[in-house]
Formats: C-alpha cells, sequence, structure tokens
C-alpha cells in the first residue's frame, strides 16, 4: 500500500468553486423550511385531488412537490388502497414483470469520517480494517460471476486515501478483466455500479472512463441541522454541500445514470421523500435527466453505533411500505431499489409495489464471497443483513410469483442511458427491448447457474413470456426466438 499523509489528503478533498457555482444566493435547493410547510399545508387532501394525483403519475409524469405532499398525507384506508393499485400498474406499465438483481461488493472499510450510524466510522476501533488488493478482488469477482451467475455489481467504497480515485479506476477494471468458464460460456460482470463518496468532476470524468454504470451516493438525510449532528463538521462528510451537489458534478463529468437515496429513520421519513423528490427534480430543471435509481436503506443496528437502536424517527414497516408507493407513484419511471438490509417479506411485498432492482446471495464483508467466510461477521461489516437468500433462492420465489430476473446490461452497452433511456422509460418502449432481453438472459442465467428446483418453477413463466412477445411484438419474434434457440445451445450475450 502505498504511504499516505491523510491529514493533507482530507484538506484537498472539496473543492469549494464546485460547490459555489450551483448555488443560488450562496444557498442549496433544500429549503427546509419550505418543504415541512408543504406537509403542514396539504394535511387533509381530498378524494379528488388525490385522484387527480394518481392519474397524473399512472400516465408517467413526475409528481411537483406540493403532489408529493398531498401523497404523504393520505391515510384513509380507500385511497391508500388506490395508491396501492395505481402503483402496480405503474410498475406493469414500465417495467413489467421484471426485475434485475446486482451484488454489492464491498472493497474496503477504511474510513475517515464518523457517521454517528455505520460500524465503518473511525471512531469504532473495533473494526478489522482491510482494503483489497486487485488481486483479492478478481478472487471476490470470480466467485461472483463465476460461480453465482452475477452481472451486475454494485461496488462500495469507504473514505479513505487508500481507496482514492485511483485505486477505484484500479478496482473497477479488475472487475471487469475477470472472465470465469461455467457450463456453457464465461461469467463476467458486464455493469459495475458505484456507491461513492461525493467526488470532484476530474475524479468523476476518470471514473467515466473506466465504464461505470450508475454512480450511486446516498444524502443520508435532507435535513439539514439532523445532517449536522449525524456528521462531525470536522470531517468531509460533514459538508452537506459538497454532498448535496455531487449529482451535479457527475453530469457535468458526463455520467449518464445517477442514484439517489436516504438513509430512513435519522429525520422524520415524510421530509426525506420531500427531499429526495425536491433533489430529483432539481436534476430534471438542471439537467434534462433525473435520479436513474432511489434507494431507501432503513437504519440496521451497526456496531458500537447506538443511533441505530435508539433513534426516534426509526421508520415502522407500514410507514416504509407508504414511503415506497410515495416514491413510486413521485417518480413513476425511476428504478427503485431495495436490498438485503431489508427481511424477504418486507422485500417482497415491496417488490410488488413497484421495486425494480434488488440484490441477493449477498455478504457484505471485506472478501467474504471468495474467503468462504459466514454471511454475518459483524466486526468487519458496515450493518446487519436481513435477507441472506441465495440468488437462487431469491429467483425461485420471485418465478413462483410470475416474476422474470432480468440480467440484461444490453441498454447500457447500447447508449440506452441517461436522457435517452428516461425518454425511452417514460413512453413505455424501454420495456419492450427489456422484456425481450431479459428472457433471453434469464435463460442464459438458468442454463450456467439455476438449481433443477429454480429451473422448474422458472419454465411455465418463460413459457408465458412467448406468448406475449408474440402477441405484442410479433415483428422481432422470429429474431427472439432464434437467439433463444442460440442460447439454449451455448451461445451467450445475444441481445437487442
Ligand atoms: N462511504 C460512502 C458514503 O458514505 O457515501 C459509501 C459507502 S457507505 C458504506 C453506503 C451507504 O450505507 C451509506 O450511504 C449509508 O446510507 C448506508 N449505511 C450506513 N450505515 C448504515 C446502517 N447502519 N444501516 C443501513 N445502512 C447504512
Ligand atoms: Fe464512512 Fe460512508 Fe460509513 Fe460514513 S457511511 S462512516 S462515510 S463508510
Amino acid at each position: 500500500m502505498k504511504a499516505i499523509d491523510t491529514e493533507s489528503w482530507i484538506k484537498q478533498r472539496i473543492k469549494r468553486d464546485q460547490i459555489d457555482k450551483y448555488l443560488n444566493n450562496g444557498n442549496d435547493f433544500i429549503d427546509d423550511r419550505e418543504l415541512i410547510n408543504l406537509i403542514n399545508k396539504h394535511k387533509n387532501p381530498d378524494v379528488k385531488q388525490i385522484e387527480d394525483i394518481i392519474a397524473k403519475s399512472l400516465a408517467v409524469n413526475t409528481l411537483s412537490l406540493e403532489e408529493v405532499a398531498c401523497l404523504l398525507n393520505v391515510n384513509d384506508k380507500s385511497l391508500l388502497e388506490k395508491m396501492k393499485q395505481a402503483c402496480i400498474k405503474i410498475k406493469k406499465k414500465v417495467y413489467d414483470n421484471r426485475i434485475v438483481t446486482f451484488a454489492p461488493l464491498y472493497l474496503g472499510n477504511y474510513c475517515i469520517n464518523d457517521c454517528l450510524y455505520c460500524g465503518f466510522k473511525k471512531s469504532n476501533l473495533q473494526a478489522k480494517r482491510r482494503v483489497l488488493s486487485s488481486e483479492e478482488i478478481k478472487k471476490e469477482v470470480k466467485v461472483l460471476a463465476g460461480k453465482i451467475g452475477h452481472k451486475r455489481l454494485i461496488v462500495v467504497y469507504g473514505e479513505h486515501p487508500n481507496q482514492d480515485i485511483d485505486y477505484m479506476s484500479e478496482s473497477i477494471k479488475a472487475i471487469y478483466s475477470v472472465e470465469e468458464k461455467t457450463k456453457h460460456g464465461t461469467g463476467a460482470i458486464r455493469r459495475v455500479n458505484v456507491n461513492a463518496p461525493p467526488l470532484s468532476i476530474e475524479e468523476l470524468k476518470k471514473l467515466k472512463d473506466v465504464g461505470i454504470g450508475t454512480y450511486q451516493v446516498f444524502q443520508e438525510t435532507y435535513h439539514h441541522d439532523t445532517y449536522k449532528i449525524m456528521h462531525p463538521a470536522s470531517t468531509i462528510k460533514g459538508d452537506y454541500a459538497w454532498r448535496l451537489y455531487c449529482m451535479h458534478r457527475a453530469f457535468e463529468a458526463g455520467i449518464d445514470d445517477v442514484g439517489l437515496g436516504v438513509l430512513f429513520g435519522l429525520y422524520d421519513w415524510r421530509f426525506e421523500v420531500m427531499g429526495l423528490c425536491a433533489h430529483n427534480l432539481e436534476l430534471e430543471k438542471r439537467f434534462n435527466i433525473g435520479a436513474h435509481t432511489i434507494s431507501f436503506p432503513r437504519l440496521e443496528p451497526a456496531h458500537n453505533a447506538p443511533i441505530t437502536i435508539n433513534s426516534k424517527f426509526k421508520v415502522t414497516d407500514s410507514d416504509f411500505n407508504k414511503l415506497i408507493m410515495v416514491i413510486r407513484l413521485s417518480v413513476p419511471h425511476t428504478g427503485m431499489i431495495i436490498t438485503a438490509r431489508e427481511t424477504s417479506l418486507i422485500r417482497e411485498e415491496a417488490v410488488e409495489l413497484g421495486i425494480t432492482q434488488t440484490d441477493a446471495s449477498t455478504k457484505i464483508g471485506i472478501g467474504a464471497y471468495s474467503e468462504n467466510k459466514g454471511i454475518q461477521q459483524d466486526d468487519c461489516q458496515q450493518f446487519i443483513l436481513g435477507d441472506t437468500r441465495s440468488l437462487d433462492e431469491l429467483i425461485r420465489s420471485l418465478a413462483e410469483k410470475g416474476y422474470i430476473t432480468s440480467f440484461c446490461t444490453a441498454g447500457y452497452r447500447c447508449g440506452r442511458t441517461g436522457e435517452c433511456i428516461m425518454g425511452l422509460l417514460k413512453t413505455g418502449q424501454e420495456g419492450k427491448f427489456c422484456k425481450l432481453n431479459a428472457v433471453l438472459t434469464f435463460r442464459e442465467w438458468l442454463d450456467d447457474f439455476a438449481s433443477e428446483q429454480t429451473k422448474l418453477v422458472a419454465e411455465p413463466v418463460i413459457e408465458k413470456e412467448f406468448n406475449e412477445v408474440k402477441q405484442t411484438m410479433p415483428k422481432v419474434f422470429a429474431q427472439f426466438m432464434d437467439y433463444y434457440q442460440r442460447i439454449r445451445k451455448g451461445e451467450r450475450d445475444l441481445y437487442f
């Protein structure tokens, strides 16, 4: 590992000019008082108002903050049921019965920040610290791509000079370089999404150059005062605006897909949903592209982080369902990610309400995939997992409910990203490409990695898709079946 002067590294991280240029009279775009006022103003939305808002969502339009505030205040059972049915319809219209899966890959747990809620915080002296070398990363990927069958990763970095932009670039190159023999071909990661600390425009250009998919940074809380409490001012993460504007910088650097998120449980969940929507609207207004994905982790117990147990803002399961519905209706075309922090039961309900991506076979200990460590290693992982099912088990349970697990990464590789994919999603066209590619990649995965039990459940789901493709896309049916048969014979990576 190279010698590092951590103090001087920290001092040069934040580029003030890359914040100031976006500010409006010195203020950022999250006006706490305005968001709270809107929630209070719409305390009693009437039925007609909510029905009109639902109709707007069903036409796949982003909602205004006033409209989001109305939805947050719905408590009437029959209106909540209408919202639920609308979510199910939107999911069907924009994403059909597809779910995308991925695995998180934690590359290191060194961190110079001290977030109150995180097991990686620097003041957690009991954490066993480690950062993976390129060779160790490749070993992890060989398991993920070669044995389990993942095609997408979200790679997670702490904020530390030993995980700087050069490390990030090299680690991503190492991941893409792995090609592991499978039954019929090679297992490889085709899309590397990144969850990293806020970076400068120059650094983000480097990430673009190594071919990242989505750049994901969670604001954690949009509430300024809570943010200050959770992130000590002496740390880099203590700078709210540096974090808030990292997606502006990402778009300027040419990255097409960005992922927003909130760590629910730090402050009132209604406010946080307003914050997320305000962030998305700001990006749509400035760059014509909103968030590619939204994540909504709930606070999980973490080692030496008492706030994770005693926060008064912890979100109940029923509020969690409600916030998922409000987000689904507010940004109908945006991908929504739920992770293995949640239990299988919660995840299954959430999928119905509009989730588009989820992880499986998840391990978040450093080196945990290749070193065959237990699933939960609480001295070197960030928090405790709620769902430890394997990818095979998850896919089987989704197939039992009629879902196709898509391993498609074609949209990204054909340039269907950013503004272009937003347009395709809003008009329902991306859904067509995706349906074809979802079936083809699902077939690949079943032939290469599935257990016999999972294959049995999945075959009828695929049969049903044939009929739908034949009816809805008759012009491409012959080519689709040709690709399908070639995949059955062992060809790989055929896509539309
Ligand atoms: N270090 C980077 C950062 O903070 O932006 C990225 C990696 S961090 C390991 C990924 C995310 O994990 C954080 O943004 C936070 O939302 C989430 N997280 C941290 N502690 C958590 C906890 N106790 N329960 C659930 N999620 C947590
Ligand atoms: Fe570090 Fe991120 Fe954990 Fe904060 S959330 S302590 S920045 S790893």
